[in-house]
């Protein structure tokens, strides 16, 4: 009925208009264009370092985080869909990189497109679908679950995932999209560059790769800025960089191996450090609960529905009946694995996303955010609020609320 009353007083208001002459450009949908980076695995404290010069300029004229919390476990796919739905992975499922659905009857591991690519194992609603849904349209060069079609909808630009493809061309990509006819382009655009997940995992956070990496990284957010400035859009364009986690060192001497505890025949090591998904058969349960309680000083073992209420994992049916926690800078693994693969070296994440070693970068700046403040550690799950909020689209159900990002904001857009 209103629906029909607005469309009647759309048409009258119409129909008293002078008609606008054929070559008028279309108006603009909205002027406003957010643009989400990620660089997979920048650990807060990177921006401290010396390459990092065109990101610490960003900070300056906008705001940045002392550090971003991460949800639990702090992995690549659990937080980057975390940071476009607002959820927790125990309400949108991907609860890890690898993991196990008993009504999917597969195994996901992230490599493995023809399995994460069903839409089953994401829950709620991605960003660019709450913007499609609302009549704006979404472009991402690379994003954890935009190439894949959740609630039916895919951003209208996407890219296939491919490591490959090099940093330059997301940057030209974004760039273009942007310099789109107004009202013709993407109104929310993500991108994602995993040069310091790579260098840090290889070579540890500490190490000069990861030096070179970050110079590397800034050097492409100095390109987007400038491209974006280039273009006459500064005064138009939110600029928001995140990570999705942090990094710590592993040592050769920090290693926990599972079969010194429990029988591996009688479970399913589905995933396995540092948070380890482990299902026993039934009947060994209980056993290989008490087992593992107390049998190592640098893990924890939980069953499921005791996890710590701060960890906000309890509940989703991919969680499993035990799950262990290992100290920070520990490996969990068993004997063949590091027959296999040898001692830990380099570094990991996954760990308690409350340690500041885990915390993930946040900067944003642009028309809509005070210039240069430095704000408290929040967590990741009020990303997906305030973004809805600067592209004027209402957010789906979410974990987060306006409350740790409203004062980050000039006024309300
Ligand atoms: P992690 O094991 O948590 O360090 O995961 C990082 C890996 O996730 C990177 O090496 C990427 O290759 C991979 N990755 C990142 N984004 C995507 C994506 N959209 N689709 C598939 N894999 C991805
Ligand atoms: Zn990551
Ligand atoms: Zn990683």
């Amino acid at each position: 009925m209103n629906r029909l009353i607005s469309l009647a007083l759309l048409v009258l208001s119409a129909a008293c208009q002078h008609a606008p002459a054929a070559s008028t450009p279309a108006p603009a949908v909205s002027a406003r264009t957010v643009l989400l980076v990620s660089l997979d695995g920048f650990r807060a404290d990177y921006i401290r370092r010396p390459g990092a010069m065109r990101l610490r300029a960003l900070a300056a004229s906008g705001v940045r985080a002392e550090r971003m919390l991460p949800a639990f476990p702090s992995k690549t796919f659990p937080n980057h869909y975390t940071l476009v739905t607002g959820l927790r992975p125990e309400h949108h499922g991907i609860v890890a990189n690898t993991m196990w659905d008993g009504v999917i009857g597969r195994k996901f591991t992230i490599s493995d497109t023809a399995v994460t690519h069903d839409p089953r194992w994401w829950g709620g609603e991605p960003l660019w679908v709450t913007v499609e849904n609302q009549g704006k349209r979404a472009a991402s060069f690379f994003w954890v679950g935009s190439d894949i079609k959740i609630n039916g909808r895919l951003p209208t630009w996407f890219r296939t995932y491919d490591a490959k493809v090099p940093n330059e061309t997301r940057v030209s990509t974004v760039l273009d999209w942007m310099a789109m006819p107004a009202g013709t382009g993407p109104a929310f655009i993500s991108t994602y560059f995993s040069d310091l997940d790579d260098a840090g995992h290889r070579y540890g956070p500490e190490a000069p790769q990861v030096d070179s990496a970050i110079a590397r990284v800034d050097l492409l957010i100095g390109s987007l800025v400038d491209g974006i400035a280039a273009r006459g859009l500064a005064g138009q364009v939110d600029v928001i960089v995140v990570s999705d986690h942090g990094m710590v060192s592993l040592a050769p001497d920090r290693v926990i191996c599972l079969d010194d505890y429990i029988d591996l025949a009688r479970v399913e090591i589905v995933d396995i450090t540092p948070v380890g998904a482990i299902s026993p058969e039934p009947e060994y349960e209980a056993e290989a609960f008490a087992r593992l309680k107390g049998a190592h000083p640098h893990m924890q073992v939980y069953r499921k529905g005791e996890i710590p209420e701060r960890f906000h994992f309890n509940t989703h049916p991919r969680i499993t009946k035990l799950v262990t926690v290992a100290d920070e800078g520990w490996t969990m693994t068993t004997r063949a694995l590091v027959q296999r693969n040898g001692l830990p070296k380099g570094g990991a994440h996954g760990y308690d996303n409350q340690l500041s070693s885990m915390g993930a970068l946040f900067v944003a700046s642009g028309p809509d955010f005070k210039q240069g403040i430095l704000v408290p550690p929040f967590q990741n799950i009020h990303v997906y609020e305030l973004l809805a909020r600067l592209l004027g689209v209402r957010p789906a159900p979410n974990d987060g609320s306006m409350d740790s990002t409203r004062s980050f904001l000039r006024r309300t857009p």
